[in-house]
């Protein structure tokens, strides 16, 4: 088994390839058998991600072309996927900062109209997404506007760029 010297103790860890959940996306991501050191003297675990920039780009693709109105956290994951500060965002949604504020904390429920607005603005800011512009057209009447359950975790396989919700 390859190992690798642990970043935390400096300790021998083993490199496995397995699935593993980002945490630091702020929407559940489940990365598909990636590279991940572990270190059984000190029990820290380091993911190698691979090919970031693409990773983020698949994961954009699939926050805008889900089939679910979009929560909190997903917009908060769009608006910072194309570097808007919530004061921006929210001028160009044509909504106070403080509305927008309360969608992304989940303590006001995004209307019908701004969650489709938000997917055709941000597709629309990065010129990378405009492989999305199609899919997203093609699914945007079959959007359910009431998505009472929690959201589905999303898990790309960085070998592929394929994404799925589980
Ligand atoms: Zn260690």
């Amino acid at each position: 088994m390859k190992t690798e010297l642990c970043d935390c103790c400096g300790g021998t860890a083993q490199v496995v390839r397995r699935n593993y959940q980002l945490t630091d996306m702020g929407i559940p991501v489940e990365l598909q058998r990636i590279k991940v050191i572990e270190c059984p003297a000190c029990g820290n675990v380091d993911p190698i991600v691979p090919n970031l920039d693409g990773l983020m780009h698949v994961l954009a693709l699939a926050v805008l072309c889900n089939p679910c109105k979009l929560n909190g956290e997903e917009v908060r994951f769009l608006r910072k996927y194309v570097n808007k500060s919530a004061v921006e965002f929210a001028r160009f949604l044509h909504l106070d900062h403080t509305h927008l504020s309360k969608i992304e904390n989940n303590r006001l429920e995004i209307g019908n109209r701004t969650d489709k607005l938000v997917r055709l603005m941000v597709v629309n800011m990065d010129p990378k997404l405009e492989d999305g512009i199609k899919r997203l057209m093609e699914l945007m009447p079959n959007i359910t506007d009431n998505c009472a359950e929690e959201k589905q975790e999303i898990q790309i396989d960085p070998a592929t760029g394929e994404y799925q919700y589980t």
